[in-house]
């Protein structure tokens, strides 16, 4: 394994946490919570949750599998497809289905109700699946911004090759390019595979939460190449001023957040996340009144 800790004054590595307990999401995702905000928030904050959905295969099958209409409010639904394909609709009137490669970055803001479910096509034909939903908080102050969708495909993702890995920019800068994902806090989001055998250094602002998720392959991170297995997370010291460096064989596969941490209070239940339990009733209220919106009705049985 290469070793990160060559790279002189790398940032260490606070914690590698491993994932939480295996559970399904509707019938149609089969995830490990990694972090979620009732025991993570202020280490990974602004990112509330991830779900990741290691790589399974699915059967064919008539019947679509998925998670049916259920609401959001006071935060961003993240999706990232690596295999199969997802099909959304929202009663923002968002939606579409992205494949292999694609992400799509939902603001739930001041609510939407949604639907997530393997596209149509993928059901019919099986195959395998992996993906990835990352929650992203939004600040009191834009919790009730109007709802948006923003489908970002593979192709319109910077590649950027950094060290010996090749990367995916999603969302803020790296090495002078650009992510596509408008975010209302400041942060960064990329994926990576290494390419050969190497590390990969990334400068991050002194103060940030810097996590690196290990997707496929096991990574070492940071000063100390501290291990992490897939689906473990590493949390680097945001008080650290040093680059943040990965190391990885060829073929391991990561996920990067660093996110200006938002220092609110967080108040969470089910699909809300707020900042005090009023507006978690207040939320509740809203959904049930249909002030959220509804879906309109399918035209497919
Ligand atoms: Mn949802």
């Amino acid at each position: 394994m290469p070793d990160p800790s060559a790279s002189r004054f790398a940032r260490s590595v606070l914690q590698v946490a491993p994932p939480g307990p295996r559970h399904w999401v509707g019938d149609g995702f089969d995830v490990h919570t990694v972090f979620w905000p009732q025991r993570d928030a202020a280490a990974t904050s602004p990112f509330l949750l991830l779900d990741f959905g290691a790589r399974r295969s699915f059967p064919p099958a008539k019947r679509r599998r998925g998670v049916g209409e259920h609401p959001h409010r006071g935060f961003e639904t993240v999706t990232f497809v690596y295999e199969g394909e997802v099909e959304h609709r929202d009663s923002g009137g968002g939606g579409g289905t992205i494949g292999p490669g694609d992400i799509q970055w939902m603001t739930a803001g001041s609510g939407v109700v949604h639907e997530e479910f393997h596209s149509k096509a993928f059901t019919e034909r099986g195959g395998d699946f992996e993906v990835i939903q990352l929650w992203v908080n939004l600040p009191a102050r834009l919790k009730r911004t109007p709802p948006r969708y923003q489908p970002i495909l593979d192709r319109e993702l910077p590649r950027l090759r950094i060290g010996a890995a090749e990367v995916r920019l999603v969302a803020g800068s790296l090495a002078g390019r650009r992510g596509p994902a408008r975010t209302h806090t400041p942060m960064l989001v990329f994926d990576g595979r290494f390419v050969e055998d190497g590390t990969a250094t990334f400068d991050v602002p002194k103060g940030w939460n810097v996590l690196a998720l290990a997707i496929e392959g096991e990574l070492a991170a940071g000063a100390d190449a501290a291990g992490v297995p897939p689906a473990h997370f590493a949390r680097f010291d945001p008080s650290g001023d040093g680059p943040i460096v990965l190391a990885g064989r060829a073929g391991t596969r990561f996920l990067g957040l660093a996110g200006e941490p938002i220092r609110e209070p967080v108040a969470a239940y089910g699909p809300f996340v707020m900042n005090t339990r009023e507006e978690l009733i207040q939320a509740f209220e809203d959904y049930q009144a249909g002030r959220m919106g509804h879906l309109a009705p399918r035209e497919e049985g």
